[in-house]
């Protein structure tokens, strides 16, 4: 294998260069979101200052300019993805507004009795919108539980599963331990009662790459800001037929045929899901952010970031009292932590003193802290961008708070 050179990586991204609380930044928030290169700062910055106008509506040569832009964007994502059809990418502002489109749509779809499964191990904005659309149609929600390390049991999964199932939802990797979920089995079984998958890989894009095709997924999200790139821009991949079949999310200007008083006719794919003026810049540089990940990699991302994981843990279960959270065979480089009885805000408070971002809390996944009968954790995630003298910094800071707060 081949040294990854993170030395020369890091110097595409100026913000790791800063300091917090007069010590240099070591960045381990990146499950919350990622840090931005400079490829795609410079991305941004020109579409302001060269071509920035609306899309698809003017003759002017702005207009062509930024419609062409964010139309090649589409087809880097459709690319990377390997989604069969470019108009099977839906430009979003996230993995947020995604699954809300889908729960909206299958509002009309759904009926009385009808059942979803979504697993144990999601976010909340995984969770939240099911449960609306269970009120909405008076669906039923499943849960497939999990086991003490994080894994979710597929036996269970298999004794929910009947002809009542409609929907299954799952994420891809989970934000809060780190698990990587077998999709492709779940995906499988759910489309042998003939249920639809939606996989919210918000949290697996930034290490791996999932072929939506290969997996034979309905729905696909991911939001562009865990992948180098900016917030408020996320993707929407859904099977040409059951975006067809799904009622348009939102009303407003690019999203119709005809509009009369009387009646509206909706556009075709992807436009009928993207009304009024889309984050257009956003979706450019997202475009970007792909093509600067690849450029790095995504296997040689996967193999070094994982020598980051096992380093991290080992160093980690070093420290005396030290409890991980997630132990999943197969997972990603997060690492969720207690020290005994220490609240994870005040572990937190105490790194962020010496320039160490970790996240604490719930990591919008409620139910997950509720299983392990805590409050919360503290996380650290890591990035291809993230070093082990980073870490070192990092294990050094925790056995200091430890030290300050027992
Ligand atoms: C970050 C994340 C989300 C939410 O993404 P937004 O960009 O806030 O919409 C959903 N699911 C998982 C697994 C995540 O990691």
């Amino acid at each position: 294998m081949t040294m990854f050179d993170v030395k020369n990586i890091r110097k595409d991204f100026p913000i790791l260069t800063r300091e917090v609380n007069e010590k240099p930044l070591v960045y381990f928030d990146n499950a919350a979101t990622s840090q931005t290169p400079q490829q795609v700062i410079d991305v941004i910055v020109d579409y302001y200052q060269n071509y920035n106008a609306n899309i698809h509506r003017g003759v002017h040569a702005l207009s062509q300019e930024a419609t062409d832009k964010y139309e090649q964007a589409r087809l880097k994502i459709q690319k990377h993805f390997n989604a069969a059809k470019a108009h099977e990418i839906i430009f979003t502002s996230g993995t947020t507004h995604s699954i809300n489109i889908v729960a909206n749509g299958f509002s009309a779809i759904l009926k009385k009795g009808d059942e979803i499964i979504v697993s144990a191990l999601e976010h909340h904005s995984n969770i939240v919108p099911w449960q609306m659309l269970c009120e909405r149609t008076g669906a039923v929600l499943k849960v497939i539980a999990m086991n003490q390390k994080g894994e979710l049991l597929l036996n269970v999964y298999d004794e929910l599963l009947s002809d009542k199932t409609k929907l299954v939802f799952c994420n891809h990797i989970s934000n809060a331990l780190g698990t990587i979920n077998p999709i492709k089995e779940i995906i499988d079984k759910a489309h042998e009662v003939g249920a639809a998958v939606l996989i919210d890989g918000a949290q697996a894009a930034p290490h791996l790459v999932a072929d939506v095709q290969a997996l034979d997924v309905d729905f696909y999200t991911i939001s562009a800001h865990k992948v180098c790139g900016p917030t408020g821009a996320g993707m929407l991949y859904g099977k040409e037929e059951w975006l067809n079949k799904l009622p348009p999310y939102q009303g407003g200007g690019e999203m119709i045929a005809e509009v009369t008083f009387e009646k509206t006719t909706y556009a075709d794919l992807p436009h009928k899901f993207e009304a009024g003026t889309p984050n257009i810049c956003g979706g450019i540089a997202f475009g970007a952010a792909l093509d600067y990940m690849n450029s790095i990699g995504f296997e040689a991302i996967a193999a070094y970031e994982n020598e980051l994981l096992e380093y991290a843990t080992q160093k980690l279960l070093e420290i005396e009292g030290l409890k991980i959270y997630g132990t999943a065979k197969n997972k990603t480089s997060v690492i969720s932590f207690n020290i005994e009885e220490l609240h994870p805000y005040d572990i937190g408070s105490i790194l962020d003193k010496l320039g160490i971002a970790v996240r604490t809390g719930h990591h919008c996944a409620q139910p997950i802290m509720d299983f392990f009968n805590i409050p919360g954790t503290v996380r650290a995630s890591f990035c291809f961008y993230n070093t082990k003298e980073e870490i070192d910094v990092l294990v050094a800071g925790v056995k200091r708070a430890k030290n300050m707060l027992l």
